[in-house]
C-alpha cells in the first residue's frame, strides 16, 4: 500500500464475528486473541510476507510464533511433504523418515544422545518434568517466573504475573494462569526469579529439587540473555545437589543456531526440549538428552505416548527444515537481523523514544520505557506496554505484523530489501506514536 494510507482489516473483523458462532471467539489459541484490531484471517503466506481476506500483504514477524525460520512456505519443506504425502500418512509403527529425523537432531544438538519425537511443546514439555521426577524420586520442580513451557495445569504458573500479586522478588508467589486450574499443582513448583544464582543456590540446597526448568536464554518475556556464568552456575548447583537440568529450547532451538542456546552459550543440560521452528510449521517437538534418562522410556517404566509422535509427514517436513538450516543460512540470516534491530534501535532514539532493543539475530525484543535491558521478569514487567501495543498497531496498519508483546521473529526470507520496507514503516510508526 502507499506509504501514509493506512491499511483495512474489516473483512478479517467481520469473518472471524461470523464464525465465533462455531469456534470460541474465533480463534483456536488464546493467544491468538486480544491483539488490535483484532484477529486476523490469512489467505497465504510466502517468504516474508502474509496475505489476509482484506487483501493485504503483510511482513510477518510472527512467522508462525518463531516456528517459520526460513520463512513461509519454503520450496525444500513443501516438497518433502508432498513425496511423503505420497507414500502414506500415519503407520503406528516405525519408518525409517524417524530415524534419519532423530540422527540429524543428535548430531546438531549438543545434549541429545538420545531422542523422543512429540508433536507440542506443551506436550514435551510434559514429557521432561515426568522423566526429571522419574530419574531423581523427588517431585519439585524449580520453574522461573516469566518463563512459559505450556498450558497444562502443573506448569502454566506465574508465567506472567501481575506484579501486585507476584509477592516479593525474593520469594515470589506461584500465579496460576488460568480459571479452571487444579490449585494443588502449584505444590509441585517452586517459583523463583531467574538470572539469580544465589536463589538456585539456596533452594536447591535443601536437597528435593528433581529439576530446574528453564528458558536458556528467556524469550517469552523479553529476550534476555542468561548473565555471564549464570548457566554454568545453575549446572554446578544442579550437579552438586543431586537436580537434573532441563532447557526449554522451544523457541532458541534451531533460532539462537544450529545448536540451540546450549552450543551458543557452551553449558549442555541433562534433558532439553524443542518444537517451533525444528520443522518450519510443522507439528513436530522433541525431548532429547542424556542416554540414561531418555532411555527410562523404554526400559525405565516411563511412560511416554502419542498417537501423531513421529508422524510421517511432519518429520519429512522437519527433514526438509533441517535440510535448509545449514550453518551458512543462520550467518547470512543473522546479517539481515542484526541490521533490522539496529535500523529499530535508532530510529526510536531519534524519534526521542525511550526503548530497549535486546535479543539475538533472530529473535529480538523492543521494549518501550525501560532505562536499562531488563535482566528479568520483574524488570521486563515495568515496560511500558500500552505504548508499545499502540507502536504494534501502527506497524500493522503500515503493512507490519509483529507481536504486542514485544517479540520479533526473522526467518531468512528478511532479506534487506524486506529489511529496507520495514525500516520505513518503523519510522513512519515511530513519528505517529513519539511524544509530541
Ligand atoms: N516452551 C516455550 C519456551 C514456548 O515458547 C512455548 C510456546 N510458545 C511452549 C513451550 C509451548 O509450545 P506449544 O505451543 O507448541 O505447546
Amino acid at each position: 500500500s502507499p506509504m501514509g494510507e493506512k491499511l483495512n482489516f474489516d473483512r478479517s473483523a467481520k469473518v472471524i464475528a461470523e464464525n465465533s458462532r462455531f469456534v470460541a471467539g474465533g480463534v483456536n489459541s488464546n493467544f491468538r486473541l486480544g491483539m488490535q484490531p483484532g484477529p486476523l484471517v490469512f489467505e497465504r503466506g510466502e517468504g516474508p510476507y502474509l496475505f489476509d481476506v482484506d487483501g493485504n500483504r503483510l511482513i510477518d514477524y510472527y512467522c508462525g510464533m518463531g516456528a517459520m525460520v526460513l520463512g513461509h512456505n519454503p520450496l525444500g519443506v513443501r516438497q518433502a511433504v508432498k513425496d511423503q504425502v505420497d507414500r502414506g500418512i500415519l503407520f503406528a509403527g516405525q519408518a525409517p523418515i524417524e530415524f534419519e529425523a532423530a540422527r540429524i537432531i543428535c548430531e546438531r544438538i549438543p545434549s541429545a544422545e538420545r531422542i523422543r519425537f512429540g508433536s507440542s511443546g506443551s506436550e514435551v514439555a510434559q514429557a521432561a518434568m515426568r522423566l526429571a521426577r522419574a530419574a531423581t524420586g523427588r517431585r519439585t520442580i524449580v520453574k522461573f517466573e516469566g518463563h512459559y513451557h505450556g498450558w497444562f495445569d502443573n506448569i502454566l504458573w506465574s508465567t506472567a504475573p501481575a506484579l501486585d500479586v507476584a509477592g516479593p522478588e525474593g520469594a515470589p508467589t506461584a500465579v496460576g494462569g488460568s480459571k479452571g486450574q487444579d490449585p494443588s499443582e502449584a505444590a509441585g513448583l517452586s517459583i523463583l526469579g531467574w538470572n539469580d544464582l544465589a536463589a538456585v543456590e539456596a533452594r536447591l540446597a535443601k536437597g528435593d529439587v528433581a529439576a530446574v526448568f528453564m528458558e536458556a536464554a528467556m524469550c517469552n518475556q523479553g529476550a534476555i540473555s542468561p548473565a555471564p556464568g549464570y548457566l554454568e552456575g545453575v549446572q554446578a548447583a544442579c550437579r552438586k545437589h543431586g537436580t537434573l537440568l532441563i532447557f526449554d529450547e522451544v523457541i532458541t532451538g534451531f533460532r539462537l543456531g544450529q545448536g540451540g542456546a546450549q552450543k551458543l552459550f557452551g553449558v549442555t543440560p541433562d534433558i532439553s526440549i524443542f518444537a517451533k521452528a525444528i520443522a518450519n510449521g510443522f507439528p513436530v517437538a522433541a525431548i532429547a538428552g542424556r542416554a540414561d534418562l531418555i532411555d527410562m522410556f523404554a526400559t525405565g517404566g516411563v511412560l511416554h505416548g502419542g498417537t501423531f509422535n513421529a508422524q510421517p509427514v511432519a518429520m519429512a517436513a522437519m527433514i526438509g527444515t533441517q535440510q535448509g538450516l545449514t550453518g551458512e543460512h543462520h550467518e547470512r540470516t543473522s546479517v539481515f537481523g542484526d541490521r533490522l534491530q539496529a535500523g529499530i534501535r535508532d530510529i526510536l532514539k531519534e524519534a526521542g523514544i525511550k526503548a530497549q532493543v535486546t535479543g539475538f539475530p533472530l529473535m529480538f525484543h523492543v521494549a518501550f520505557g525501560l532505562e536499562a535491558p531488563a535482566r528479568n521478569y520483574r524488570e521486563m514487567a515495568r515496560s511500558d506496554k500500552k505504548g508499545y501495543s499502540l507502536f504494534a498497531l501502527a506497524l500493522l496498519q503500515r503493512g507490519v505484523r509483529v507481536l504486542e508483546r514485544g517479540a520479533w521473529f526473522v526467518s531468512s526470507e528478511h532479506k534487506d530489501d524486506v529489511v529496507d520496507a520495514t525500516l520505513e514503516v518503523v519510522r513512519d510508526a515511530a513519528r505517529e506514536v513519539a511524544p509530541k
